[in-house]
């Protein structure tokens, strides 16, 4: 399975402007090579084949005055651009022949791009120095946060510059059947709600950690200083830029956040279960915001992804008995609910239920996980309410399967 793993990285000017040199050339090779191939379509002459064009745009480019500027970067990056557009090329043929969907021609870079990229692949000789910097040719040793392990060395980086400025090292990882985890007994129901993030089986409700709660936080107030500004003025475009910033850090904190929580989930457990998302059916609902906010889909996505790679049991279940209608101790439906309760006795064997612990136990048992329903389970005066804790994201980086679970 190949995964791709992002690290933030933080750049010295003198970094900033050779990646921006980088960026520039490959962008300019890409465009020269894709106008080459254009001119000769539309003078009924043959496509120019990648060898040629790397000879003519790059190596004799090099010696004119109008290019001399890209001898200053990696020519293995420039490379990597012409192999872009055939890769954008052929993209573009298959969906002309119906193999894949179909997409537009390729089209020129531009320097207002919000997302520049530059690609370094083996042959460019980058490498990860002992100290734990990124090595690029030409353009020097970067610091990274390292927020994870790689599983294996990568072959290829990608250096990303965003929207808001940022900039990211981006590997592809092969990862292989090494990575299975030896076997572990508990199997575990995952109930998605509201009130918290995610309430577990195992009667565990999990919220966002303070670090992410935080940056909502900030998020909010840079909307609202920005709703205040003036059309037009300069303060206007501080303060949009100051949301952009919020946003992304937003981003990378519930990312971080689903990250740590999706391997813990994932290393404690030998199976788990959710609900489909589209089943729950909250989306279409007034509650579609924070469906949203919550990022469940990004959550599960990472559940799946990181239970086969663990050699994990993962159940997505379908419709069922609504999770709220039926007593996880003994079956019986004993009809809808409104959402404010949130306990009562089942008439039926007299438990004491949980709303979201039940509903997770449900899950789990719909799934055909073998989860205890023990009184302790569902009954709330025994259950534990724990707050997530992690590191702060933006002081210190923390390694995946360390986060916390503290009882509150
Ligand atoms: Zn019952």
């Amino acid at each position: 399975m190949q995964l791709r793993y992002s690290f933030r990285l933080y750049l010295s000017a003198g970094q900033r402007a050779a990646l921006a040199r980088a960026f520039g050339c490959a962008r300019v090779v890409y465009n020269d090579a894709l106008r080459a191939r254009e001119t000769a379509r539309s003078e009924g002459m043959p496509f120019p084949k990648t060898g040629d064009l790397s000879k003519q745009l790059i190596t004799e480019a090099k010696n004119t005055p109008e290019r001399a500027w890209l001898a200053e970067v990696s020519a293995v990056v420039l490379q990597q651009s012409l192999r872009d557009l055939d890769a954008a090329y052929k993209n573009f043929f298959d969906g002309l022949k119906g193999k894949r969907p179909r997409m537009g021609a390729p089209r020129y870079k531009s320097k207002r791009d919000t997302r520049q990229t530059v690609r370094f692949t083996a042959n460019a000789r980058w490498s990860i120095t002992t100290g734990g910097k990124l090595r690029l040719p030409k353009i020097g040793d970067l610091k990274v946060k390292w927020s994870r392990t790689l599983p294996s060395v990568p072959s290829t980086v990608t250096v990303v510059k965003d929207s808001a400025g940022r900039y990211f090292a981006s590997f592809v990882v092969e990862t292989g059947p090494e990575e299975v985890l030896p076997e572990v007994t508990p199997e575990l129901g995952i109930d998605l709600g509201l009130g918290h993030f995610a309430v577990l089986s195992d009667g565990t409700k999990v919220d966002s950690p303070r670090f992410l709660r935080r940056a909502e936080k900030r998020l909010k107030k840079a909307q609202r200083d920005l709703s205040r500004k003036e059309k037009g003025s300069s303060n206007r475009n501080k303060a949009r830029l100051k949301v952009a910033r919020a946003h992304a850090r937003v981003a990378d904190a519930r990312r971080e956040f689903h990250h740590q929580l999706s391997t813990k989930l994932i290393r404690e457990n030998q199976a788990v279960a959710v609900e489909d998302l589209a089943v729950k059916g909250l989306a279409r609902t007034r509650l579609a915001k924070s469906v949203h906010d919550a990022g469940w889909s990004a959550f599960v996505t990472m559940l799946e992804y990181k239970a086969a790679r663990y050699g994990r049991t993962f159940v997505k279940i379908g419709r069922f008995e609504p999770t709220s209608q039926v007593c996880s101790q003994c079956g019986v439906k004993d009809g809808p609910k409104p959402l404010h309760v949130r306990v009562w006795t089942c008439g039926e064997c007299g438990a004491v239920l949980d709303r979201d612990i039940n509903a997770a136990v449900n899950v789990a048992k719909a799934a055909g996980l073998a989860v205890s329903a023990c009184g302790a389970q569902v009954v709330r005066r025994e259950a534990h309410v724990v707050r997530v804790e992690v590191q702060d994201h933006h002081r210190r980086p923390v390694a995946a399967g360390r986060l916390k679970l503290r009882a509150a």
